[in-house]
């Protein structure tokens, strides 16, 4: 692919014989990267997407309305300010011509490097089940996050007009599949949503009477953890009215609900926390990625 090559100003005046370093991403390992370059005699630009850098690990909060977007997302070019030899530029990266030494952008353009850092993450995988992808919400970005928490807060603005009871408990119940750290995170917020936050700001519907099925396919919650934490979460889970369904595997899922095993479950949303797999920064290569010792 032939495109311009973009000329970002850069203010250094050696800027023309130093190094020029491109890197890809500016979640924690890309925005680690471009400050421990910050004075160093080398060009850096970080390239990312978004405008900003994310601490996913409170996405959850943010996704059940504990805290706001700009609680856990810094503008990108304040956290790289100060450094003369470091430029911003929001963009979305394509590919990459290793050839031509040149990263691809998809507004056509191209910005050449002498040395490229891709620290591009990680997006949800559905296990070869992509059309399940239309149906679930995910939790990745802030926009994932808060299009969790319009529907979250929507089912319950509904179910309080409905008068149809079956449409009411399929509003308040809520289906979780996966088990790990986010699942078992979105399964105790939410349950705490409806049973403390919101338990007194509806007259008709009462929110505690929300279901939050948090489904595991593996033998325990937290599978990665020690199993004593796994016994811990499983019984604060359940302490706080979170069904916990373990060796519980999805069978379909649909607009209006989930299969769980052989039991159906209508639902007012269902939360994806089961996948994820790399973003194709290695098909950019032309490698197999982690196979290949990427
Ligand atoms: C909900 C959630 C909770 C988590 N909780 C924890 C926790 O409690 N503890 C813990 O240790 N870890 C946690 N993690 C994992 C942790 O957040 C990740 O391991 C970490 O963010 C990975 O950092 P990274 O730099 O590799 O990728 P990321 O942080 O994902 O950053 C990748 C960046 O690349 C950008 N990007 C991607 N593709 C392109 C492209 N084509 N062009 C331009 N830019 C692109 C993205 O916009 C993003 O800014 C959690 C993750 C999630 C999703």
């Amino acid at each position: 692919m032939q495109g311009q090559t973009l000329s970002l100003n850069l203010s250094h005046p050696e800027s023309a014989n130093r190094p020029r370093v491109v890197i890809v991403g500016a979640g924690f390992g890309g925005m680690a990267a471009a400050r421990a370059l910050r004075g160093n005699a080398a060009e850096v630009t970080l390239i990312d997407q978004t405008n900003h850098h994310l601490f996913q690990p409170l996405l959850y909060q943010v996704a059940t309305a504990a805290l706001s977007p700009s609680d856990i997302a810094t503008a990108n070019r304040v956290l790289m300010r100060g450094g003369s030899n470091l430029s911003v530029l929001m963009a979305e990266v394509t590919g990459v011509d290793i050839r031509a030494r040149s990263v691809l952008l998809r507004d056509g353009h191209r910005l050449p490097y002498d040395y490229l850092v891709l620290a591009t993450g990680s997006a949800s995988s559905f296990f070869g089940q992509d059309n399940w992808r239309e149906h679930t919400l995910v939790l990745k970005t802030i926009e994932d996050a808060l299009a969790i928490r319009a529907r979250l807060l929507e089912a319950f603005e509904r179910a309080e007009q409905s008068t149809d009871d079956a449409e009411i408990r399929r509003l308040l119940t809520f289906a979780i599949v996966g088990g790990g750290p986010t699942g078992v995170e979105l399964a105790g917020t939410i349950s705490e949503l409806a049973r403390a936050t919101l338990a007194r700001d509806f007259s008709r519907i009462d929110p505690r009477d929300t279901r939050v099925v948090l489904c595991e396919a593996g033998g325990r919650l937290l599978s990665g953890f020690d199993p004593a934490l796994s016994t811990y979460a499983t019984e604060a889970l359940t302490s706080m009215g979170v069904e916990v369904r373990i060796g519980t595997a999805v069978e379909a899922i649909d607009p209006t609900g989930v299969v769980l095993g052989s039991e159906r479950i209508d639902t007012g949303a269902v939360l994806w926390c089961a996948g994820t797999e790399a973003r194709p920064a290695a098909e950019w290569l032309g490698i197999d990625g982690v196979a290949t010792g990427l």
